[in-house]
């Protein structure tokens, strides 16, 4: 009877166990059934919204392109236009607009030397719409084959220097010359044939270079100094080589015998006279740029076996 009894009770606990056991299942697959649910429901969402984007993205691409092409083709037409209002010497080129989101960007050069045509953003090319073909003085510095840095600058005469044409060819001299963090830079390289050169070397200049480099180079601060119509005497004969590079010849680079002292004299921004006498790099940078004046460029002087692309190495990595 005992035996019977607890049986049953047996029997009893073990059917609730397993009601309990059944209960927590239904439970926890019916919560899975939730997370599956909510899951796909995500899933789908994240699918639909892939499907957007893309779609979006290509139909993009191809109202991109098709507007590309468009303005391609209109402005090959203005081409001639604006090639022939930049120089009167040089052939035009076609000019191919790149639109701002592009992929055709030009990375090293706004220009493509493999097909001759010069590459402007779209943005470029509304903002030459709406300014106007740039004139000298130039915010940019003249590149070799530009005849204007094969001629022989004209003197100025002494009482424009204050005159706001001149005053305007020195400004820009400056702020192109600061604006390219290089030393100094001649009239004729902002597209201005005259006798006018600027100098600086600044303090902030000199301290990121090395010591060695200071000694070898003869390097020293120099402020902000403008000459007009200058002269050159040399004060030492002797020659020092060290490379050197110009903004005109952008990219690359040449080892060229200088002076090693000489004195300028001529004009300051004022009209009034000045005079210095340079040694190591201020001498070197001095020799440059009136040279300039002279139509002269470094590669006429320097060691040919010695000029080299600056980069040169990063097209072997
Ligand atoms: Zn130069």
């Amino acid at each position: 009877m005992l035996h019977s009894i607890c049986r049953l009770v047996v029997i009893n606990e073990a059917e609730q166990v397993v009601q309990n056991i059944e209960i927590e299942t239904i439970s926890h697959v019916h919560d899975r059934v939730k997370i599956y649910d909510r899951r796909s429901i995500l899933l789908t969402h994240a699918r639909i919204k892939s499907y957007y984007l893309l779609t979006y993205g290509i139909i993009t691409v191809l109202v991109a392109k098709a507007f590309q092409s468009v303005m391609f083709r209109h402005c090959r037409t203005f081409s001639h236009y604006i090639s022939k209002s930049q120089t009167n010497y040089v052939l035009p080129k076609p000019v191919r607009i790149l639109l701002p989101w592009s992929t055709f960007t030009c990375t090293t050069s706004p220009r493509s030397h493999s097909t001759n045509i010069k590459m402007r953003s779209y943005l470029q090319y509304m903002k030459r719409k709406v300014k106007g073909v740039p004139a000298p003085p130039y915010n940019h510095v003249c590149q070799v084959g530009d005849p204007v840095l094969r001629s022989q600058a004209a003197a100025v005469e002494p009482r424009d220097i204050q005159g706001p044409e001149v005053q305007k060819v020195i400004k820009t001299l400056v702020k192109v010359m600061r604006k390219l963090e290089c030393v100094g830079l001649s009239a004729p390289q902002i597209g201005v044939p005259l006798k006018i050169l600027a100098l600086e070397y600044p303090k902030k200049m000199l301290e990121d270079s090395s010591i060695a480099s200071v000694e070898a180079r003869g390097l020293e601060a120099v402020p902000l100094m403008i000459f007009v119509n200058p002269q050159l005497r040399v004060l030492d004969g002797r020659t020092v080589i060290f490379q050197e590079a110009c903004e005109s010849i952008c990219g690359f680079s040449a080892s060229v015998p200088r002076y090693l002292s000489v004195e300028v004299s001529g004009l300051n921004e004022k009209a009034e006279p000045v005079r210095w006498q340079a040694s190591g790099w201020p001498a070197r940078i001095l020799q440059h740029e009136m040279d300039h004046l002279n139509g002269v460029l470094y590669i006429d002087r320097m060691d040919s076996k010695t000029f080299i692309n600056v980069k040169w190495e990063e097209y072997n990595e």
